[in-house]
């Protein structure tokens, strides 16, 4: 009787010890993870950036995806001016090297070359003089922050204006000014750029980003660093089941321009994704779900956030912010979410010139990386299993690995939430519900348990049921 008892404490002893070291390899994995990302590069890939003048097209645009290929290599497609993708037109392409406007005292003002943002996107060529009433026509201030200068573009308009701050403009007085706008705004080319990282399946999991606003830090430039520094972790920690494809293109058009190309492939290929946006700023994480609103993606993101100590937001998908736009689009409906921090309109520095290098937070973007690597692993292990033993419950004793590390006096000791999950599973592998449905609807972080539905599928109590995309 003691030697069994005293049987029993070591392997509670022996189970704990290994419970500890399962503690300690996640906390060097982060660690090691955090390596990987750390926040001095974050910063120093933001601070290069960040100077220059991108647009939906145009020199800043392609020399903005040199400095990201350093780390993802990419490949690029481009399309003409006049070009057709899906209802868009690819507009001419813009080009600007300088721009000012010089005021009756001669002094100069709004001058391109000290904030980019001082130019509306796609000012045609200008260099003349304006009437005061004129230039007014052309100016544009937020008056309910007077020291911003809002970010304005016009695409798809032909038109030229100035971006100033209402506490500048205030201070302007009647007479003939002079504006100077040294632009190109003719046929040539839009580029979207992508890179694929082979899994073990050919079912993709999509990461996209956009790249097209001038000098703006968290809605901007947070989210292709992020895409590079994820595609660094997913490749150093693979390979993983399934492809992951990266996207940086212009916002909109941009993936309108990539599903042209893609979405055909994606609708027969594709297992989730999300777009990566706004996702250095702010403690709290908001979900913006998919259009379909249960979809898996929804649900590994669900199942990482809602397992965080702090409190998050939830946003249902309505038609309008990113790229999600043309994603979740009637056509597509392409199971397609945002995690993010404060997100887009939410914070009022969205689309102005304080939403500057300071205002991207490196180490929230840190952190943001580090999350999304956990859903995208979520959502990369997560398949419809199906038990072997459908039929009573399986003898799990005559596993070859050992699967019931309960002693069986649950007196004793209680049963460990490893043992919960692993029944849990099991009696849910019906071959209808995912593992991220049985996690959601059982109560468990689903990445704390890959070893153990690897140690199932290994011991064949578990296999991918037939008809799942995997
Ligand atoms: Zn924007």
């Amino acid at each position: 009787m003691l030697q069994d008892l005293r049987l029993v404490t070591n392997k509670v002893n022996q189970h704990l010890r290994e419970e500890s070291n399962n503690a300690t390899r996640a906390k060097k994995e982060m660690f090691n993870l955090k390596q990987m990302c750390p926040v001095d590069s974050l910063r120093d890939y933001a601070a290069r950036l960040y100077p220059i003048c991108r647009s939906i097209t145009g020199n800043g645009f392609l020399s903005s995806l040199n400095i990201l290929e350093e780390i993802m290599p990419m490949e690029r497609h481009q399309f003409d001016t006049g070009e057709d993708v899906l209802d868009w037109t690819i507009p001419n392409e813009w080009n600007i090297r300088d721009a000012y406007i010089i005021t009756p005292d001669g002094n100069k003002i709004a001058n391109f070359k000290e904030s980019n943002l001082h130019i509306v996107g796609y000012s045609e060529p200008v260099d003349k003089d304006v009437s005061f009433e004129d230039l007014l026509e052309h100016l544009h201030t937020l008056p309910s922050m007077p020291d911003a200068v809002p970010y304005v573009t016009s695409y798809y308009r032909r038109n030229w204006g100035f971006c100033i701050s209402q506490k500048q403009l205030d201070s302007l007085k009647p007479g003939t000014y002079h504006v100077t706008i040294d632009s190109d705004l003719e046929p040539g080319k839009l580029t979207i750029a992508e890179c694929v990282l082979p899994g073990e399946t050919d079912s993709e999991i999509l990461l996209s980003s956009y790249l097209c606003h001038p000098s703006m830090g968290n809605h901007e430039l947070g989210g292709s660093i992020s895409l590079i520094f994820l595609y660094k972790i997913l490749k150093a920690t693979g390979p993983h089941r399934n492809t992951f494809r990266f996207l940086i293109c212009p916002e909109n058009i941009g993936s309108a321009a990539f599903l042209s190309l893609y979405g055909e492939h994606l609708k027969n290929k594709l297992v989730g994704g999300y777009v990566v946006n706004c996702v250095g700023h702010g403690e709290e994480f908001t979900y913006k779900k998919s259009r379909q609103g249960n979809s898996q993606t929804d649900l590994a993101a669900q199942n990482v956030l809602q397992r965080r100590s702090r409190p998050y937001f939830e946003v249902d998908f309505y038609p309008d912010g990113s790229d999600e736009r043309q994603f979740c689009s009637p056509g597509y409906n392409f199971p397609i979410g945002l995690v993010m921090r404060t997100m887009y309109g939410k914070f009022p520095e969205y689309h102005t010139s304080l939403d500057d290098l300071a205002f991207l937070n490196v180490e929230i973007l840190q952190e943001s990386i580090l999350t999304y690597f956990e859903i995208l692993k979520s959502l990369d292990i997560n398949f419809r299993p199906l038990g072997r033993v459908q039929h009573g419950t399986p003898q799990l004793s005559k596993s070859q690995i050992p699967l019931y590390r309960d002693s069986m006096n649950f007196r004793i000791q209680e049963k460990e939430e490893r043992t919960r999950v692993l029944l849990e599973i099991l009696n849910c592998a019906d071959g209808e519900q995912t593992l991220l449905e049985i996690a959601q609807q059982k109560n468990f972080l689903l990445l704390d348990y890959s070893d153990l539905v690897q140690d199932l599928l290994d011991c064949n109590y578990l296999s991918i049921a037939e008809g799942d995309s995997e």
